[in-house]
């Protein structure tokens, strides 16, 4: 299974701009440590529609180094449980985020282990998740279904202005 095989599924991302705001803050410009955390939003009823609406930052209890992280921190998860329940369960768990210092950023076996495992515990409440590999100049968007990893194409995610709630 490949996970650099770029593919346009009928699929669109929405991510609206304090999620990307976010990204830039944690970018591995110096020595920085890499940085995580867990992607929040909504599916389309039809699921071919995501929206990214937050994600979750570091926090003091997670593992990170210069190459890896974990996120150990129940931070996280009560993030998710106080969206969901504040959008009437309209807003679930998508995926992660995490830095590279890599300039074009490329998943490693971890990641790609890591993403496959979250994809089987969750795979019967969505067909699809996402995850994102921040590098130093691209960001880097995976889909993972029952079809496996794809990478996937820029022209398929979409800045979207932050709904007020
Ligand atoms: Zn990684």
């Amino acid at each position: 299974m490949s996970a650099n095989k770029s593919i346009t599924p009928p699929i669109s991302i929405l991510v609206c701009e304090s999620v990307i705001n976010k990204f830039n803050l944690y970018k591995q410009y110096n020595n920085q440590n890499e940085a995580c955390g867990i992607l929040i939003g909504m599916h389309s009823i039809d699921e071919s529609k995501i929206s990214i609406t937050f994600a979750t930052e570091p926090d003091s209890n997670d593992k990170r180094s210069r190459c890896s992280f974990k996120i150990k921190s129940n931070k996280h998860n009560k993030t998710l449980q106080k969206r969901f329940s504040k959008s009437g369960n309209r807003e679930v768990y998508l995926g992660t985020w995490h830095t590279h210092p890599e300039d074009y950023p490329n998943p490693s076996k971890c990641d790609t282990d890591d993403w496959l495992k979250q994809y089987s515990i969750n795979r019967n409440l969505f067909e699809n998740m996402v995850f994102v590999i921040v590098g130093r100049k691209t960001n880097k968007w995976f889909l993972v279904s029952e079809n496996g990893i794809s990478a996937l194409d820029t022209n398929v995610i979409f800045n979207e202005i932050e709904e007020k709630v």
